[in-house]
Order: C-alpha cells, then structure tokens, then sequence
C-alpha cells in the first residue's frame, strides 16, 4: 500500500476519487479511495483549512455531505463502482439495483425522475439494472430503454414496495405489455420496485405481491406463446389465509 502524503497527493490531484493507479488491487481500490476522500473532508472540514486543501475538493457535484465540507460527483460514483466491478462480469451477472427509497413503506420524495442520470446509469460496467417503474405506471419506461445499452437487461419493478394493497396479476400484465413495446422480452426482467425490509409492510403482504409478479408474467408469456410458470403459492391447497 502506498504512504500516506503519496495517497493525499493523489487522491487531490485533479478532483479524482482514486489516485491510485491500475496497478493497485481491484478489491483496495474503493476502499482506500474512501478512506482517502473521507481523510480528506476531515482534514478541509477543519478551522483554517488552507486554501490548497480545499482546491482538492472534487468538483461538478451533485451530493452534498451537509455536516462535512465536500461533495462527491456523479462521475465519481461511476468511477468508484466500475473500479469495485472490474472484471465481475467475466464471472458472473453484476446488477445494479436503484429506487427511491421506502423508509417504512413511505414516499420520501413527492415527484422523481430518473433521466437526469441515465446516461451515466449506462456508463456502468454491469449486466442488468433495476428501475422502480410500478409506482409511476411505468411513466419513464420509454427514456429508460432508449438510454440503456443493449449489452445491459432492464430490470422493472412490476409491484410497488409502497403501497400495502397488492397488486392484482391483471395490473401487473398490463406494466408487462407497456414494458415489451419499448424493451425486448430476452432483456426484460420483472421484479419489484424496492425490496420488502424495513419492516415497510408485512410478510404477507409482501408474499402476495410476489405472487402477482409471477401470475402477472404468466398472463403475457400465455400471450406470446410462451409457456406458463408454476406457482405453487398460488395453489389454494397452500393458501395461508382461508
Ligand atoms: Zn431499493
């Protein structure tokens, strides 16, 4: 591992998060990036920090740590997780999942949109990426799939973690079809939006949504030919509730 004053010097060179170069480990390399940045922030948060230190600043930043004296770039992020992955993919199938968040199943933001980091959603170096597109009906599904390359999947999110109703197979079908006008079915992948933690709701609930994703799957693939999908937890005999 390199010295420290080298770490410093490089980690504030040019706004970069990792001034190590190619030659470091795959697996240092986020690691000591962030322990570098946070050195950093600690030092530049500090009373009477020169100037020097703070031009080591990363710039064209979006995230601001309100408490500390910096931010980290969209770019950077892109950075940070393609160095995490490399070569990940050679051996198996890398996902980046994304949402909105779900603290207790509530809505923390009142409108989103993902278009703003598409294009850099793109730029990562994994197979599949997962969009919340249940809880807007799937308003941005045609951004989604003209900004994703065809080397990566799309994963939507075809029930909502945030609402307790669960959704009926028929409405989840319906996102399906919306979903197969702009994405083809071979990179079209079904899921729900958020996990179900944080105890936002309860596992039954959360049973039965993923109950709906498969039954609501099976009403397209009946559709187009495709052979239906067993599920056993839809079987009454299984039923949890009478
Ligand atoms: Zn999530």
């Amino acid at each position: 591992m390199e010295d420290r004053a080298t770490a410093d010097r490089q980690a504030g060179e040019d706004g970069q998060l990792l001034g190590a170069d190619d030659r470091q480990d795959g697996c240092q390399s986020v690691l000591q990036g962030s322990l570098r940045i946070r050195d950093g922030a600690i030092g530049c948060a500090q009373p009477g920090a020169s100037p020097a230190c703070r031009r080591r600043l990363p710039r064209d930043c979006i995230h601001y740590a309100a408490d500390i004296d910096w931010e980290i770039s969209t770019e950077t992020y892109v950075e940070a997780l393609n160095r995490e992955v490399r070569g990940l993919r050679d051996k198996t199938e890398v996902w980046c999942h994304t949402c909105w968040g779900n603290p207790l199943a509530q809505r923390i933001e009142s409108s989103y949109s993902y278009k703003p980091v598409l294009p850099y959603l793109d730029r990562l170096d994994v197979d599949v990426i997962t969009f919340e597109t249940a809880d807007n009906s799937g308003a941005e599904l045609p951004e989604i799939a003209a900004a994703v390359s065809r080397d990566k999947k799309i994963c939507i999110g075809v029930v909502s973690h945030r609402t307790l109703q669960v959704e009926q197979p028929d409405e989840v079908a319906a996102l399906i079809r919306n979903a197969l006008r702009y994405i083809e079915p071979e990179r079209l992948v079904l899921s729900s939006d958020c996990g179900f933690g944080r105890q936002g709701m309860s596992r039954l609930r959360a049973f039965y949504k993923m109950i709906a994703i498969v039954a609501g799957a099976n009403i397209v693939r009946e559709e187009l030919g495709l052979p239906k999908v067993a599920i056993p937890a839809a079987d009454p005999r299984y039923s949890l509730v009478r």
